[in-house]
């Protein structure tokens, strides 16, 4: 198996990115068998497709890195990177622009709803932003790509691109791209607001106290749990008990998440217990998860030439294993280097 998956830079990381996304990865790489691989990228050409600053770009970029790692992300056993050391990525793109069809990006329903009205105002990279992410797998040959609902047109896309390249320009028994296949990820938490149980906890929130952040400190933890929205009810015995009660279902859907529970599991430990007893338990776990990531994750970003040499070496590594796909794709179409 040949892994190959990309995450949108995003800064002021938070427990919702954590146990929702970061540590989905950390499990993928953990459960790879002998001889498989997985390809982490960081999609930062992907987010000029979208009005950016570049100063927060730039430290986007270097802060998910830096947390990927903190995490879990072992660069000696992943290839780690961001796309833009790597040209293959947009060279790629730019050679599979001519295999892509108009019609197929115009049904693409993700370039529809983040263009929304405006759809002459929105960027070009952003209509063929799906190429790039075809380019992103095909480069690398990738077997099994994980994929979220949102996702699942997009990897269409690319194994349609892959399939009419190869019947246009490669033979049957010599194809240039692999298929890849979907590879549906464990099960992630959906984690929301610790101040309104309807959102999802989020860093555009203008409260602070909505969400548990990667760099807070063990007092902050406990102060936002502390403080944390929920009801005069005790907690009860069975998941039916929470349907209606979003803040309180979502406390111990944290708990269940850090401790690898299930809701069922934690409310036969807490269930008749109030949130007197089980915001403390909470706040400990939470504590005691977040400690040795928030120190590792402040110690890579103080020490930037150790974080820009993991970048590098996983670059490196990129460009050689994409190598031999781009080289194969240029020679297919009948294109001359020197
Ligand atoms: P934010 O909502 O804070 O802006 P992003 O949209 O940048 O977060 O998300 C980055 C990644 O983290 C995505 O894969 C997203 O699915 C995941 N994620 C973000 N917030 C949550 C959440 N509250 N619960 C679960 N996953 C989340």
């Amino acid at each position: 198996m040949r892994v190959v998956s990309g995450i949108q830079p995003t800064g002021n990381l938070h427990l919702g990115n954590y146990l929702g996304a970061i540590r989905n990865w950390v499990r993928m790489q953990d459960e790879m068998e002998e001889g498989s691989e997985c390809l982490f990228f960081l999609a930062d050409l992907h987010a000029i497709s979208m009005p950016h600053d570049p100063a927060e770009l730039r430290r986007a970029t270097l802060e998910m890195a830096a947390a990927l790692v903190a995490c879990g992300i072992d660069p000696s056993r992943s290839v780690l990177f961001n796309q833009a050391q790597v040209p293959a990525h947009p060279e790629l793109q730019w050679l599979l622009n001519g295999t892509a069809r108009m019609g197929w990006l115009n049904r693409m329903t993700q370039f529809k709803d983040k263009s929304g009205k405006n759809r002459e105002g929105a960027s070009v990279a952003l209509f063929t932003y799906p190429v790039l992410q075809a380019a992103d797998v095909l480069l690398y040959q990738a077997t099994h790509v994980p994929v979220g609902e949102d996702q699942k047109q997009h990897l269409e896309l690319a194994r349609d691109i892959a399939q009419k390249f190869n019947n246009d320009f490669a033979t049957e028994d010599a194809p240039v791209f692999t298929l890849p296949e979907p590879y549906i990820p464990p099960a992630a938490a959906r984690i929301m607001s610790l101040r309104d149980g309807s959102k999802k906890m989020s860093k555009s929130d203008p409260s602070d106290m909505s969400r548990i952040e990667l760099v807070d400190d063990p007092d902050t933890v406990m102060k936002k749990i502390k403080k944390a929205k929920t009801d005069p009810e005790p907690l009860p015995g069975e998941e039916a008990g929470l349907a209606d009660r979003p803040e309180a279902l979502n406390l111990v859907t944290i708990y269940a998440a850090l401790t690898d529970g299930s809701v069922e599991s934690v409310l036969r430990d807490f269930g008749g217990q109030g949130f007197g007893a089980f915001k403390p338990a909470l706040g400990e776990v939470l504590v005691e998860t977040l400690r040795p990531i928030s120190s590792r994750f402040a110690e890579l970003l103080d020490d930037r030439e150790s974080l820009d040499a993991i970048l590098a070496r996983g670059a490196a590594k990129a460009r050689e294993m994409g190598g031999p796909t781009l080289d194969a794709t240029y020679k297919a179409l009948g294109l001359v280097r020197g």
